[in-house]
């Protein structure tokens, strides 16, 4: 087995320690920075404007395509939530919560061996009850996850060309994150 094999196996064998639900590559050349997404989040997201981890804070979509270019390969990951109906907004509000935090472990467990990457989560950033956006730096730089979304990523398109269900069906909510990488 080759080191890209061996981190691969790694990458995967923590992703089911973490519990996610699914794991797919994504080829970095095929990338898509789509300024309609970004426009979403402008107009229909809380977190915009509000957070280090989401626009504007994270940069121009140019800015986050230089990011993202500097490593070779792309992993997207997401962990699918059982609702108690569909109207069960707590039980989002617990599970958009609780991926960040698998995130998190992810990240710990896997950035050692991977040494530079780049971790992109879901939804804006909970780890301070107020953020210092704009006004103060992020308080904990080292552990800040940018949003997969704020990048202007497709989610649909990127989790159908990575071969990942968007959609789990009635009463389910899916998370999706991502980690770029070098071998
Ligand atoms: S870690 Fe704290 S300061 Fe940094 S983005 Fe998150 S909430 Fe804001």
């Amino acid at each position: 087995m080759d080191r890209e094999e061996r981190l691969t196996e790694t990458i995967r064998r923590n992703a089911i320690r973490v519990g996610l639900t699914e794991i797919g590559d994504v080829d970095v050349s095929e990338l898509e920075f789509e300024e309609w997404v970004r426009d979403f989040c402008r107009e229909g997201c809380r977190s915009y404007n509000r957070s280090w981890a989401c626009p504007p804070a994270v940069g121009t979509l140019e800015e986050c395509r230089e990011r993202c270019l500097q490593y070779g390969h792309m992993m997207l990951f997401d962990r699918c939530y059982r609702l108690k109906g569909s109207f069960d907004s707590l039980g989002i509000q617990n599970a958009m919560s609780d991926f960040k935090k698998i995130v998190d472990r992810f990240d710990e467990l896997i950035s050692p061996i991977l040494g530079k990457s780049l971790f992109l989560t879901n939804e804006g950033c909970d780890r301070c009850p107020e953020c210092t956006w704009p006004d103060a730096p992020c308080r904990f730089p080292d552990r800040l996850h940018h949003t997969i979304e704020g990048y202007g990523f497709n989610i649909t398109k990127m989790a159908r060309k990575a071969g990942l269900r968007y959609n789990n069906g009635p009463e389910t909510v899916t998370f999706f994150g991502a980690v770029l990488y070098d071998f």
